[in-house]
């Protein structure tokens, strides 16, 4: 089959791999009708992960048709229609049965390696590096789905592709992240990054019941969209600093919550900027995080900073002084995908939201390269690409 894999640093390619198998009685096999590029992968084609391989085949947001299911596999037959979360799970460890399920415990064959870099290990990913498991991702034309009586979620035939993909990651995301903000009536909350990510964290704080909503970011497409389908104020951090930007906002308190959407590989300009970008150079420091920064220092007194920006290490200039004595709550996570699932679909199907509005790119699966390419430099205004492996 043909399937996108990651060859280097900035390096990616479509090349003919191995048909993906049954391997336990769990399993199923799913041909990829759609599978998106995320954030999340340029973390991996900057090379700012560990333990990637030349060849492995990248890609954790997907969907398609069953074409084949293990012996165990009771509640799934050829032909269904599913979306597959991105993290993988058993669905009865202690941490799946509390509804963590990416943090399941019996999920990532190399917990060992994730366990020196940080002590546990979380559940294995999909198309994520071999820290996090080594499995085969969904930017190929088929895909092994582990635990498949647990993860996949069948979807209506009148629902489009576009319209659920996001449901395999993005949407669940966006979504925790402002649950993890306790929302109250009359609460205002900033989100860092109006990426596909935090799109859906805007749009999911004002189904959360949000008065405020904004978004901060330096692309005018991306702020334009936050502006005009979810309905949030926006700051442009290239024209006005965001920490008296949104003191002045909410007078002179700041947002109850912030929502750190960004992650890593943070923009930062001036000479913090310079000094994170040497640091993690010289892997003195594995992540850029000024956007967290900005985040706690930005949140009013007593409030949450929900942080769903992936970060793979260890950061620096931490300001946990402005933390600690001004009794600030940080929340994270990679989302816990499986739990809302049904709830989210049912959003979807209710008409309260339609994920697709963050589409702006169709390709064929091979043209991969390209997508990665565009999705990295916000080439002709990209936001999200779908790729077709069919
Ligand atoms: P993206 O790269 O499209 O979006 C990131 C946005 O942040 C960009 O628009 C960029 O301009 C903006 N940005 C960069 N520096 C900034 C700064 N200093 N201040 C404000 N904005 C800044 O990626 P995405 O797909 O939206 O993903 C965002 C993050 O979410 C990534 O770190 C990704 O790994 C993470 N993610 C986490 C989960 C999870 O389960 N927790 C799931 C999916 C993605
Ligand atoms: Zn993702
Ligand atoms: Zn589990």
């Amino acid at each position: 089959m043909k399937a996108n894999c990651w060859i280097g640093k900035q390096d990616v390619r479509v090349e003919t791999v191995a048909d993906p198998k049954l391997l336990n009685e769990r399993d199923a096999i799913v041909r990829v009708t759609s599978t998106a590029i995320c954030g999340s992968d340029l973390h991996l084609y900057d090379g700012f992960v560990p333990t990637m391989e030349s060849g492995d085949v990248l890609g954790h947001e997907f969907m398609g048709e069953i074409i084949e299911v293990g012996r165990g596999v009771q509640n799934l037959q050829k032909g269904d229609r599913v979306v597959v979360p991105f993290p993988i799970a058993c669905g009865s460890c202690f941490t799946c049965q509390r509804g963590l399920f990416s943090v399941c415990e019996n999920s990532n064959p190399n917990a060992w390696m994730a366990e020196k870099l940080w002590g546990h290990s979380p559940a294995g990913l999909f198309g994520y590096s071999h820290l996090l498991g080594g499995f085969a991702g969904g930017q190929a034309e088929y895909v092994r789905v582990p635990f498949a009586d647990v993860g996949p979620l069948k979807i209506p035939e009148h629902l489009t592709d576009d319209q659920v993909l996001f449901l395999s990651d993005i949407f669940p995301t966006g979504y925790m992240g402002a649950e993890m903000c306790n929302i109250q009536p009359g609460d205002t909350i900033a989100v860092w990054g109006c990426g596909p990510v935090g799109q859906f964290a805007m749009k999911s704080a004002f189904l959360l019941g949000a008065e405020r909503v904004i978004g901060i970011d330096r692309f005018p497409e991306r702020l334009r969209m936050a502006r005009e389908r979810v309905g949030a104020e926006t700051i442009n951090y290239e024209e006005a600093n965001p920490l008296p930007e949104l003191k002045e906002m909410t007078g002179g308190r700041g947002p109850d919550a912030c929502i750190d959407a960004v992650g890593m590989e943070a923009h930062t300009p001036g000479f913090v900027g310079a000094y994170d970008r040497a640091k993690q150079a010289l892997m003195l420091e594995t992540d850029r995080p000024n956007a967290l920064r900005e985040a706690i220092m930005a949140c009013r007194n007593g409030g949450t900073v929900s942080v769903i920006g992936v970060y793979g290490g260890f950061i620096d200039k931490f300001p946990m002084g402005s933390m600690m004595n001004r009794s600030i709550t940080i929340r994270t996570g990679q989302c816990h995908v499986h739990r809302y699932l049904k709830p989210l679909l049912e959003r979807i199907q209710n008409g309260e939201i339609d994920p697709s509005f963050v589409i702006t790119h169709h390709m064929p699966l091979s043209q991969a390269p390209e997508g990665y390419a565009m999705f990295k430099d916000k080439q002709d205004e990209c936001i999200k690409v779908v790729l077709k492996p069919h």
